[in-house]
């Protein structure tokens, strides 16, 4: 136990007395992907009791590049980034709890999905869900890190209820909406890389009681090596801060998404409890090509892929258009 975190004990600032703090801690990590990935990675193996990361998406090809803990064995066995994240990661540390959750994060489920955290880490690629967060962390008083990365840049910044300003006090102004556009900019690894490796930092932070907790927004670009901190302050009329918690209240809910920058789309049916993946698959034999395994299920037809999961979502690849995948759920899934 002790030599495991020697290390880290032998940083001055951690300690034996921190290395027992992280131990009785319990984190939600949501979003495994480059960031997810890193964040994951980082304090699995500093110790963090209790881990839980929360991801509603598979494994591809393109996901290698920058997703540092999966592999081509994962994408051959159709898991879900949750799920290796998880096999992965218990490989690394028996000694804590690691759970991989396969869900889409929306109003009716994030209360429960981050209960117990002491800290939420985002791990996003999408503005609805991290206002989402924004809402459940000032709600609830549980302190979260904001992380993204796009092209060769990223930001981060700590929103800590009661200190600082929160991320609907300034997810409209410029130096923010930049680089949360979902655009087709791409991104090379060392910007998620840094700005998860920063994001994970901050976690050990907050978590031990440090008193060097960041309240800047830090924005970085690995191509031109700027590394810059900007002052923000709250914003007077903000709603969250007032305790209106619209995304929370669901106002802002969709059934079909266009999923930032990985050209398909997410459509959720909230009716449809839980699915039997076999018993689909026997259905959606004589319509096209399935196969499936416990985690999901692959459905080729009319020129398309749709992935299936066993809580009735649905993501369409190879296109942006909602009312096109919406209509080829209605079709092929139902209720
Ligand atoms: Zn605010």
């Amino acid at each position: 136990m002790i030599d495991r975190y020697s290390r880290q004990i032998l940083f001055s600032e951690i300690g034996e007395a921190g290395q027992k703090k992280l131990g009785k801690s319990s984190v939600a990590i949501i979003g495994c992907g480059a960031l997810g990935t890193v964040i994951a990675t980082a304090l699995v193996r500093a110790g963090v009791g209790r881990v839980r990361i929360i991801d509603r998406d598979f494994i591809e090809y393109h996901n290698l590049q920058r997703q540092v803990i999966f592999d081509e064995e994962d994408i051959k066995a159709g898991l879900p980034k949750a799920i290796a994240a998880e096999r992965h990661l218990k490989k690394v540390n028996s000694t804590i709890e690691i759970e991989g959750i396969v869900a889409d994060v929306n109003y009716a489920n994030i209360e429960r999905l981050v209960a117990g955290a002491d800290l939420i880490l985002d791990g996003l690629d999408n503005m609805e869900t991290r206002l989402l967060i924004n809402d459940v962390s000032l709600k609830n008083k549980i302190p979260w890190v904001y992380g993204g990365a796009i092209s060769s840049s990223g930001m981060t910044m700590n929103i800590i209820p009661g200190e600082t300003a929160c991320f609907r006090c300034f997810w409209a102004s410029p130096a923010v909406s930049g680089a949360l556009t979902c655009d087709t900019a791409g991104v090379i690894s060392p910007a998620p890389l840094i700005i998860g490796a920063l994001q994970s930092a901050e976690a050990l932070k907050i978590l031990t009681g440090a008193a060097e907790v960041n309240h800047d927004l830090i924005i970085v670009d690995v191509w031109h090596g700027d590394f810059s901190h900007l002052k923000l302050s709250k914003r007077a009329d903000c709603p969250s801060c007032h305790g209106k918690y619209e995304f929370l209240g669901a106002k802002f809910g969709t059934r079909a998404t266009s999923l930032c920058g990985q050209n398909s789309v997410q459509v959720l049916n909230p009716e449809a409890g839980e699915v039997s993946l076999a018993k689909l698959a026997k259905r959606l034999n004589s319509v096209g090509e399935v196969s499936y395994n416990e985690f999901m299920l692959r459905l080729q037809v009319d020129g398309r892929e749709m992935v299936v999961f066993p809580d009735g979502r649905a993501i369409v690849k190879d296109t942006n258009d909602e009312a096109l995948a919406r209509g080829l759920y209605a079709k092929y899934i139902g209720n």
